[in-house]
C-alpha cells in the first residue's frame, strides 16, 4: 500500500455508513502545515446534511444491533485485532501529525501514537472487566424480589476533538465507544482532521467493524459540531475543546437532556518546593509547560517557585527554555515545533504583551522564533516572573509555549492561589517530602495532580476536570463507564395477589 505522507496536496473525503463521500454542499477546506504555511491537503466542509447522515448510519447500526449485541469478549478482540493493525501505520501517522499538527516528530512517533494505539487496545481489555450485570442483594420490602442491575450501551454516541492531539483524544473517544457496545461519529478539528480519517481507513481496510459503527465527518464547528450535539438521535456527546465552546456544547445538549462528558480548558499550577531535586524539577517543569509548544490542555503554565530556592531555579530554568530548539516539526532535531495557526500565534504574542504591561518582567522569549524565514507559526519558548496574581497571564489560558512564574513561602497561601482558578484540570508539586506532597495534593482542586512528574496520563487512569475544566472523565474503566446506561430490573417472586398489601394504598 503506497504510504500515505505523500508531498502534493490529497484530497481527503469523509467516512460516512462505511462509505468515502464528499459534503452534501460539495465545499472543501484546506488542511495547512503550521510549520511551512502550505495547504497538505483539502478536505470536506461538512454541514448539518452531513452530520445527519452520519448520525442515521451510526443510529441504523447500533440499531440492528450487529456490533452492539456481540459478547464483550468478541467486541475485544475484534478490537485487539485492529490495534495491531492501527500500530503498523504507525509511523505514517505520526508524520501526519507532525504536518498537521505541528506535533514533533520525536513527540508524534514517541508519544502521540504508540499511546493512542496502547489506550485503543487498553480500553478493549478493561471492558473485559466491566461487569454487564451487577446482582443486587436479595429485597424483601415489602416483600421479597429478585434484583439486579444490567449495563447496556448507549446507543449513538459523539465524539468532537480539538486541534491539539488528534489522534490520541479521538482514540479517547472511540475506543471506549466501541469497547461497550456504541456506535459512533467523530469530528476532528478543522485543523487535524488527516490523522483521523486514516485510522478510519485503516479500520475499514481490516472489515472488522460492521458498517455504520464508526463514521468520520469533516467540517468547522458550527452547523456540522452543532448537529451533533442537538441531533434527537444522538444519546451521548463526548466534547474536547475549549470552556468557551464546552458552555455552549452544555446548553445544545440540555433541551434533549443529552448525555454529556465535556474535556475542557486548563491552566495547571506547578508548585516547586524548597527541597524539589533541582536538576528534576527544572526540567520537569519546563517538559510540563513547552511540550507541544505549550498546545496540552494540562500544561503546568502557572509555576510557583518557594523563594529559598528561586535564585537557582530561575537561573537553570531561563538558560535552558532559551536554549530549546524551535523549528519544522518534522525535523528530528526539533524540540519546539509550530503552534497550531495564525491566529494562535498573534492571540499568544499579545497575552505576552498584555502580561508585560500588567507588570510582568519577560525573562527569555517573548517573540518570533526563527523557524524557515518567515514562514511558519513559531513562538519563542517565554519565560515572565513577578506575575501578579490576578493578571491575566496568571488567570488565563493562553495555550502557548508561555510560562508565568510566581514566588511563594508559606504552604498553605502557595495552595489558596493555586486553587483560585476557575479552572480545575491538573497541578503538580516538585518536593523530596512524598508524604507532605501526597497532602499538598489533596488539597488542590483538580482531576490530576503529579508529584515529581508531568503529563504522564494512563489509560488506566481516570482524567478530566474539576470546576470549568470540565465534566465527567476519561480512560480507565470510569471512562468506559461514561459508555454505558445502568438498568435496574426487578423480578417478582411470585407473590400471591391477597399477599401485596402495598396494591391496596391505591385499590384496598
Ligand atoms: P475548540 O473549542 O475551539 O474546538 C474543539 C472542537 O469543537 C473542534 O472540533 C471544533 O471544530 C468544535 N467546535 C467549535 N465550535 C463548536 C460548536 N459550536 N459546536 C460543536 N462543535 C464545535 O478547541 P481547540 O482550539 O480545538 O482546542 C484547544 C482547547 O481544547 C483548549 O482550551 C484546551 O485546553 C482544550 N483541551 C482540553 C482537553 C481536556 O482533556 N480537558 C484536551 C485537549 C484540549
Amino acid at each position: 500500500m503506497a504510504t500515505i505522507v505523500r508531498p502534493e496536496v490529497v484530497t481527503y473525503h469523509q467516512y460516512i455508513d462505511g462509505q468515502w463521500t464528499d459534503s452534501d454542499a460539495g465545499g472543501t477546506f484546506d488542511v495547512i502545515n503550521p510549520s511551512t504555511e502550505e495547504v497538505v491537503a483539502t478536505a470536506p466542509a461538512g454541514g448539518r446534511a452531513d452530520a445527519q447522515r452520519a448520525i442515521a448510519a451510526a443510529r441504523r447500526s447500533f440499531d440492528d444491533g450487529e456490533w452492539r449485541n456481540q459478547t464483550q469478549l468478541q467486541r475485544s478482540q475484534t478490537m485487539f485485532a485492529i490495534a495491531r493493525h492501527l500500530q503498523d501505520r504507525g509511523d505514517d501517522w505520526a508524520m501526519l501529525e507532525a504536518r498537521t499538527a505541528g506535533a514533533t516528530i520525536r513527540k508524534a512517533s514517541v508519544v502521540d501514537v504508540p499511546l493512542a494505539v496502547e489506550t485503543f487496545r487498553s480500553m478493549a481489555e478493561q471492558a473485559l472487566q466491566i461487569p454487564w450485570y451487577e446482582p443486587l442483594p436479595w429485597i424483601d420490602i415489602p416483600h421479597v424480589s429478585w434484583n439486579f442491575v444490567q449495563r447496556e450501551a448507549i446507543g449513538v454516541c459523539t465524539g468532537i476533538v480539538p486541534f491539539n492531539f488528534p489522534l490520541m483524544i479521538a482514540m479517547w473517544k472511540l475506543a471506549p465507544a466501541l469497547a461497550m457496545g456504541n456506535s459512533i461519529v467523530l469530528k476532528p478539528s478543522p485543523f487535524t482532521p488527516l490523522t483521523l480519517l486514516e485510522v478510519a481507513r485503516a479500520i475499514d481496510e481490516t472489515g472488522l467493524l460492521p458498517r455504520g459503527v464508526l463514521n468520520v465527518v469533516t467540517g468547522p464547528g458550527d452547523d456540522l459540531g452543532e448537529e451533533l450535539v442537538v441531533n434527537d438521535d444522538v444519546d451521548k456527546v463526548a466534547f474536547t475543546g475549549s470552556t468557551a465552546v464546552g458552555r455552549r456544547i452544555l446548553a445544545l445538549a440540555a433541551p434533549t437532556i443529552k448525555r454529556v462528558t465535556v474535556e475542557l480548558g486548563g491552566k495547571s499550577a506547578n508548585i516547586v518546593c524548597a527541597d524539589a531535586d533541582l536538576d528534576v524539577a527544572v526540567d520537569g517543569t519546563l517538559f510540563g509547560t513547552f511540550f507541544h509548544q505549550g498546545q496540552a490542555c494540562e500544561s503546568g503554565h502557572r509555576v510557583y517557585v518557594h523563594d529559598d530556592i528561586y535564585d537557582a531555579f530561575m537561573e537553570r530554568l531561563v538558560a535552558t527554555a532559551a536554549a530549546l530548539r524551535v523549528g519544522d516539526a518534522t525535523d528530528y532535531d526539533t524540540q519546539v515545533g509550530p503552534v497550531i495557526s495564525r491566529r494562535q500565534y498573534d492571540s499568544i504574542l499579545a497575552a505576552i504583551d498584555r502580561a508585560q504591561a500588567e507588570g510582568a518582567t519577560l525573562l527569555c522569549g517573548g517573540g518570533r522564533a526563527g523557524g524557515a524565514g518567515d514562514k511558519g507559526f513559531f513562538v519563542q519558548p517565554t519565560v515572565l516572573a513577578d506575575v501578579r496574581p490576578e493578571s491575566h497571564i496568571a488567570t488565563d489560558e493562553v495555550f502557548g509555549p508561555v510560562l508565568a512564574v510566581q514566588r511563594w513561602s508559606d504552604p498553605g497561601d502557595v495552595v489558596r492561589r493555586a486553587n483560585r482558578s476557575i479552572y480545575g484540570l491538573a497541578g503538580g508539586i516538585w518536593s523530596r517530602d512524598t508524604r507532605g506532597a501526597i497532602e499538598m495534593a489533596k488539597r488542590l482542586r483538580t482531576g490530576t495532580v503529579w508529584i515529581n512528574d508531568w503529563h504522564l496520563l494512563n489509560a488506566l487512569a481516570p482524567f478530566g476536570g474539576y470546576k470549568q475544566s470540565g465534566s465527567g472523565r476519561e480512560l480507565g474503566a470510569y471512562g468506559l463507564r461514561e459508555y454505558t446506561e445502568v438498568k435496574h430490573i426487578h423480578v417478582d417472586q411470585n407473590v400471591p395477589r391477597e399477599d401485596r398489601h402495598f396494591y391496596d394504598v391505591l385499590l384496598g
